[in-house]
């Protein structure tokens, strides 16, 4: 079995870069389990499908068609049904709807083998929200990564401004708060530290200093 290292928490807290440069400096897999959700949202789109039928969707899960490959500039491309859709499932509103799919029992348990899958040697880095306490309650290393709701909002300003965005600081705040409130409330698969995880506060560390002390952990 391969070894793994599971990074969770809230979005904001860098787990995304975090995850990326620790799969990189270790050689490691890389699963981005929050793309998964986002390209099962997009393909039901596509398909004009209801979300109302919870099996089909399951099914759906089971055998969406996506592969993850390396391009000729080295980077990864996210390709749906043949068609790179790594910009596109980016955005708000595929965002928003992988998060009501993600609330679904059925949704999950579809698509709990395939993360599993991505458990290949020499080991796996796995990012999203479950991924210590679910997918991998094995995991060799796991951690939850946080940082202040205000530390999130400024980080998810600099994002929006950046896209041309005209930001209210406070509203971000609130939304940040009433989110984790719900994520951290909800019956499926709550947003929480699994047992026994390396709590990280990324408030006031720099990225490097993220993926050191998770590297070291791992070392141990
Ligand atoms: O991390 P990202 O924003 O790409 O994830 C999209 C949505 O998928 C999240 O808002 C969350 O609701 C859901 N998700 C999840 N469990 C995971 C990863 C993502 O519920 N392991």
């Amino acid at each position: 079995q391969a070894p793994v290292i599971t990074i969770d928490g809230p979005s904001g807290a860098g787990k995304g870069t975090v995850s990326q440069i620790v799969a990189e400096k270790l050689g490691w897999h890389l699963l981005d389990s929050g793309a998964l959700y986002r390209l099962l949202a997009l393909a039901v789109s596509h398909h004009g499908m209801s979300t109302d039928d919870v099996e089909t969707l399951q099914v759906l899960a089971e055998h969406l068609d996506i592969q993850f490959t390396h391009n000729d500039e080295g980077k990864i491309d996210i390709v749906l049904e043949g068609e790179v859709v790594t910009q596109a499932i980016r955005t708000e509103e595929v965002g928003n709807s992988a998060s009501k799919l993600a609330a679904i029992p059925e949704v999950r348990e579809g698509l709990l083998l395939r993360q599993r899958a991505f458990a290949q040697p020499p080991g796996l880095v796995a990012d999203g929200r479950d991924m210590g306490t679910v997918v991998f309650p094995q995991a060799s290393v796991k951690v939850f990564l946080t940082a202040s709701a205000e530390e999130r909002a400024e980080r998810r300003r600099l994002q929006l401004e950046q896209k041309g965005a005209e930001v209210d600081m406070q509203e971000l705040v609130k939304t940040i708060k009433e989110r984790d409130e719900r994520d951290a409330n909800r019956s499926v698969a709550p947003l929480v530290p699994a047992t026994g995880a390396l709590v990280i506060d990324s408030t006031e560390l720099t990225i490097d200093q993220v993926v050191e002390e998770i590297i070291s952990e791992a070392r141990k």
